[in-house]
């Protein structure tokens, strides 16, 4: 079976440094099937219906599947009509608030790259449970306002900086956190870029019997499709591939 990529960016629409037709050369060479999901969301260019049926638009010129990547804990609702151009709905936690503090995930960035070592989550928050709860709540409130099919990078969350995710992730929050995947049929995204998520997450998710689906989250051509990560997961854990999301339209020629 081909994998589907679910998760991509270009240049043209958010934050890629990749042209659309660079992104379906890439999949044919990595034998992948692939879809496209720009960046939605209040503080995006894709802030507004009428962008995301442009986008929709743009996409249906091209042989790959249609979505887009939400900016979740921002309350946009995207109408009907225009969900229904989309093949799916990838949404992503990249800040939060929590007890009135705003954390913005860009040191955690800065952090994965090494650029800042000391960085420290705790200095903003007042308890790690806090933040568990919140991040729950969160996911909550967007799953009960709007279907969504995939949760993309699940565990890039503040707390992976403070050691291996086993020992800061707590399992009352990953119990919570997968019987909310079930509940609302969304996917726990298998991500290259982040590498994530880690074992016991991924274990505990298999015996739950959620769907996954797997992401090279590209942004360049290096990088974009290439699903080592997610393929080594999917043995690790033995993940079937009925379990991994797919689209329902059938697209001619998709990689
Ligand atoms: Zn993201
Ligand atoms: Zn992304």
């Amino acid at each position: 079976m081909k994998y589907l990529d679910c998760h991509n960016h270009t240049a043209e629409w958010s934050d890629g440094r990749q042209s659309i037709e660079q992104v379906i050369e890439k999949a044919k060479l990595e034998g992948v099937r692939v879809g496209l999901s720009d960046h939605a969301g209040l503080t995006e260019y894709l802030n507004s219906n009428d962008r995301l049926l442009a986008y929709a638009d743009f996409l249906s010129q091209y042989p790959v599947a249609r979505g887009l990547e939400m900016d979740l804990g921002r309350n946009f609702l995207v109408a009907p009509t225009t969900r229904e151009k989309f093949d799916y709905m990838i949404g992503s936690v990249h800040g939060m608030s929590v007890e009135g503090v705003q954390l913005n995930f860009g040191q955690l960035i800065a952090w994965t790259k090494g650029e800042m070592p000391n960085y420290n989550p705790m200095q903003q928050l007042k308890s790690l449970d806090s933040f568990f709860k919140a991040h729950l709540a969160l996911l909550e409130k967007e799953y009960s306002a709007q279907k969504y099919d995939i949760l993309g990078h699940p565990t890039m969350l503040p707390p992976l900086a403070l050691g291996k995710p086993e020992d800061v992730f707590p399992e009352w929050w990953e119990d919570q956190f997968l019987a909310l995947l079930k509940k609302h049929d969304v996917a726990l995204e298998i991500s290259s870029r982040w590498k994530t998520p880690y074992d016991r997450l991924m274990k505990k998710g298999v015996e739950a019997g959620v769907k996954f689906s797997v992401g090279s989250d590209g942004h360049d051509t290096a990088k974009t499709c290439v699903l080592d990560y997610p393929k080594e997961m999917m043995r690790k854990f033995g993940v079937k591939p009925e379990s991994l999301f797919d689209i329902q339209r059938k697209v001619e020629n998709l990689n």
